[in-house]
């Protein structure tokens, strides 16, 4: 498992919008009629809008989680707006403020698997049902015991409306929310938990004036700021390996102007390599590879170009300038040896297993694998980003011939 701290800066975007959808309910009075009516109205039309999207894109948790959005914005509008003495009230709200944790967890938690299919169909289903549940469990929890009933209370201290309890789901969603973000990488975690922290804040603040417009609005474009995001990832990123995709990198060699130099890099063997440990660790040695090569100093920046081959895209540099950052990756790869936890890949028999391997003997349950690379720079005779390719593809074959394990250029 991988552990991407960067991944906390998508968190940005989400904080940003409540930060600004705090800001903005101080000013929501100062608006007139016309805009009120608008702006009230404006969380659905995203919720809409985000569900459209997730829905063309077969994003099942996006899609579940704006028509969440939709129920509670309508509930907290239609049902909440009395005050949580009633016992009648307070049932509802409780209800509302374990539904939002349970169900985001739930979100994040379950894997996404599409919307068309039987999977998609019981995620629905499960949600729903575990939404008719928290409805069920609201007004039942503080009958259970006095223990309960001041454990579910509201207003636990001043200023604050959200009980005890389930500020304790709350803090749970976001440390979940905050673990799977950084190992998975995704956007939709971090809109999951914007929008999480936006409904949060309607109910933990419910007494504050014009705070579920504001926050409602705010977690409805969470959700559409995921989807485009999702969009987007789908779109340009490689789903194996997490870089940026041959789109990508055809879109950035249109606007790449100046001097720069481009690397070709190719697994060795990596045929082999699969027929002997099968697809599924030659995906895992492919995703390990890419994260070195993702890492690559002088400025670089990697792309999966297909298969087990990458292009690392050096602006301003000279050939001479990129071989230091590839020869550094090229040893740590070559350095790093997997070991291989599942006994059914590993080749049966130590003599097959050291015949059919790369670069290097191991023990039976240990594997690595080397890289070559081919390098170009822009010239007078290459002027085009495809000429630099074409070269660097030569300077590949160069090395591959000369042994393999090395960089040509
Ligand atoms: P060379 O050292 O000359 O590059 O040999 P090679 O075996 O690496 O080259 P070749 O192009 O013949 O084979 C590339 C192999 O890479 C074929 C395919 O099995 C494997 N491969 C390509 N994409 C993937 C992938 O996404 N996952 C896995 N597991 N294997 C892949
Ligand atoms: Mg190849
Ligand atoms: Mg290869």
């Amino acid at each position: 498992m991988q552990f991407y701290s960067a991944a906390l800066m998508k968190m940005l975007v989400p904080l940003t919008l409540i930060g600004a959808a705090l800001l903005g309910r101080l000013y929501i009075d100062q608006l007139g009629s016309d805009a009120r009516v608008i702006l009230d109205n404006l969380a659905y039309l995203f919720c809409l809008v985000a569900l459209f999207m997730a829905y063309q894109f077969n994003r099942s948790r996006l899609m579940l989680a704006s028509f969440g959005v939709v129920i509670f914005y309508w509930v907290v509008q239609n049902y909440l707006q009395a005050s949580l003495s009633d016992p009648i009230v307070w049932g509802r709200f409780l209800a509302i403020s374990l539904a939002l944790p349970i169900l985001i967890l739930y979100l994040l938690l379950l894997p996404e698997r599409g919307i068309w299919n039987l999977y998609g169909f019981v995620f629905s289903l499960a949600f729903i049902m575990l939404a008719l549940i928290c409805v069920q469990l609201g007004p039942w929890l503080p009958q259970v015991s006095e223990a309960a009933q001041s454990y579910y209370a509201p207003r636990p201290v001043d200023g604050y409306v959200l009980s005890f309890g389930a500020t304790l789901l709350a803090g749970l969603v976001v440390v979940v929310g905050i673990a799977l973000l950084t190992t998975r990488n995704e956007e939709v975690d971090a809109a999951l938990i914007g929008t999480f922290c936006s409904l949060y804040l309607v109910l933990a603040l419910l007494h504050l004036e014009h705070i579920s417009v504001a926050m409602c609005t705010a977690a409805a474009l969470c959700l559409l700021w995921g989807s485009l995001r999702s969009s987007h990832a789908m779109a340009y990123l490689d789903d194996l390996t997490g870089l940026p995709g041959r789109r990508a990198l055809n879109e950035r060699l249109k606007i790449l102007g100046g001097d720069y130099a481009i690397a070709m890099l190719d697994v060795d063997h990596f045929k082999r390599f699969n027929d002997t440990y099968g697809h599924d660790v030659g995906d895992e040695v492919l995703k390990l590879v890419a994260s070195r090569i993702r890492k690559v100093g002088g400025g670089g920046t990697a792309y999966r170009y297909g298969g087990e081959e990458f292009c690392v895209v050096f602006p301003r540099r000279t050939v001479e300038e990129s071989v230091e950052p590839l020869e550094h990756v090229r040893e740590e790869i070559a350095g790093y040896i997997m070991s291989i936890r599942d006994q059914k890949f590993r080749p049966t028999g130590l003599k097959e297993g050291t015949r059919k391997r790369g670069a290097t003997r191991l023990r039976s349950d240990q594997v690595s694998v080397t890289i070559s690379g081919g390098i170009a720079e822009r010239g007078i005779e290459c002027a085009e980003a495809d000429d630099v390719i074409a070269v660097a593809d030569k300077n590949l074959y160069k090395a591959k011939k000369a042994g393999r394990n090395r960089l040509a250029h």
